[in-house]
């Protein structure tokens, strides 16, 4: 089964466990950590090792999606997506896909940026 590392979102608000880190062993269906479960603050998951990871990460309907608008060049319409489910999931490597894909789309993304402060 593969080792999955989770990190703090906030290192600021989080306990000793997932401030610096941690790894956890999970199975490839399971849906990945969003909260830590020793302080229940925000956590994302750390992508370390790129070949374990692609194969490794689950990869639902909406990363699909998001991975379709992008081949099509509809950055705006991948940035929302991935926004979107950034916020949901917590999770930061679609919290920066977005940006990247708001960026392509030509979007100022000043306000974007201060809305996750
Ligand atoms: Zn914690």
């Amino acid at each position: 089964m593969p080792t999955y590392a989770y990190k703090a979102v906030n290192g600021d608000k989080s306990c000793d466990h997932c401030r610096s880190g941690f790894e956890i062993i999970q199975r490839m269906v399971e849906p990945p950590l969003t909260h830590c479960p020793q302080c229940q603050n925000p956590i994302y998951r750390v992508l370390f090792a790129p070949t374990v990871v692609v194969k490794g990460s689950p990869v639902t309907e909406t990363e699909k999606k998001i991975r379709e608008y992008e081949k099509e060049g509809k950055w705006s319409h991948a940035a929302e997506l991935a926004d979107k489910e950034a916020e949901k999931t917590k999770r930061e490597d679609l919290r920066v896909r977005a940006l990247e894909d708001y960026k392509k789309a030509g979007y100022n993304f000043d306000k974007y940026d201060k809305k996750f402060e």
